[in-house]
C-alpha cells in the first residue's frame, strides 16, 4: 500500500510539473534571415511570439555567450521577442566585395559616421564597403520593433569596460559599489535610469548630446527617440546578468 502510495504521489506531482511546464512556455516563432553584406552573407534570427509584448531584446556581438544564454532564457520563460546576430561566435563580422576583405563592428553600423569610422579602425575604406554594411544595417533595423523599447544584452572583459568608465562624467550615473562594476544598464530613458538607480543597480542616463556618435544602437535610438537600455555584464555572470534582466522586466511587464 506504501508503495502504491508514493507512486500516487510520485505521479501526480510529475503531472503538475508538466501541465505547469504547458502553461508556462509559450510557442517561439523562429526564422532565420540570411541578410547580405556585400558578396557574404549573415544569419539574423528573429524570434517572437504571438503575444504582444513592451520589448525586443537584441544580441548584435555572437561572442558574448553568456548574453546571448541570458536573451534565450529569459525570452524562452517570458515569451518576449528577440533579435540575435548569428556570426559563427566572432564580435566582428567578416564580409568580401569584389577581390578585397572586410570587416566591422555591428554596434557601430547604426550611422553614416559610425560606419566609415568603424570601416577605417579595421580596413581601408571604400564608398562600395560602405553602402554594403549601409544595406546591411537597414535590413537589421527592419527587424527591429522600434516602437518597443529595445533592451540590449552584451558582455565585457573584466575591467576593460565598466560604471566606473561614466564615473565624473557629464552624464547621471549611479554606483553600487558592493556589484562587480562590470555589471551595470545603460539607458537612454529617464524614468528607467531612476528605478534602477532607486534599486540600488549600477546605472548610467546616456545622454546623446554627450557622446561623440560612434554608431551604437544606443545613440541611434536616442536620436529617433526610441527607448532604449543595455545591459552589460561580465563574461561568465550568468546569474548576476539574469537577474539584471528579471528586475529590469518588474519595472518593464
Ligand atoms: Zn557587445
Amino acid at each position: 500500500l506504501k508503495a502504491v502510495f508514493i507512486l500516487f504521489i510520485t505521479c501526480t506531482l510529475n503531472m503538475a510539473a508538466c501541465s505547469q511546464q504547458e502553461a508556462a512556455d509559450p510557442v517561439p516563432l523562429v526564422t532565420d534571415y540570411v541578410l547580405p553584406v556585400g558578396l557574404s552573407t549573415v544569419a539574423v534570427q528573429k524570434t517572437h511570439y504571438t503575444t504582444s509584448a513592451p520589448l525586443l531584446f537584441v544580441h548584435l556581438h555572437c561572442n558574448e555567450t553568456t548574453a546571448a544564454a541570458v536573451a534565450q532564457t529569459i525570452s524562452a520563460k517570458k515569451g518576449l521577442p528577440v533579435v540575435q546576430v548569428k556570426n559563427g561566435n566572432e564580435r566582428l563580422i567578416p564580409f568580401r566585395l569584389a577581390a578585397d576583405a572586410y570587416r566591422f563592428d555591428p554596434n557601430r553600423m547604426f550611422s553614416d559616421n559610425g560606419i566609415r569610422n568603424n570601416l577605417a579602425l579595421y580596413n581601408k575604406t571604400s564608398d562600395a564597403a560602405f553602402s554594403a554594411v549601409k544595406a546591411f544595417r537597414d535590413s537589421v533595423l527592419a527587424l527591429l520593433d522600434t516602437g518597443k523599447i529595445l533592451v540590449a544584452l552584451h558582455n565585457n572583459t573584466n575591467e576593460h569596460f565598466s560604471i566606473v568608465s561614466y564615473q565624473g562624467g557629464e552624464m547621471p550615473v549611479h554606483i553600487n559599489s558592493q556589484h562587480d562594476p562590470d555589471d551595470f544598464f545603460l539607458t537612454n530613458d529617464e524614468e528607467i535610469f531612476n528605478r534602477l538607480r532607486d534599486l540600488n543597480f549600477n546605472v548610467v542616463l546616456e545622454e546623446a548630446s554627450k557622446v561623440e556618435d560612434d554608431g551604437s544602437l544606443s545613440l541611434y535610438c536616442s536620436r529617433q527617440n526610441i527607448r532604449y537600455v543595455n545591459v552589460e555584464a561580465e563574461h561568465g555572470h550568468m546569474q548576476e546578468q539574469m537577474q539584471m534582466v528579471e528586475a529590469l522586466l518588474q519595472l518593464l511587464l
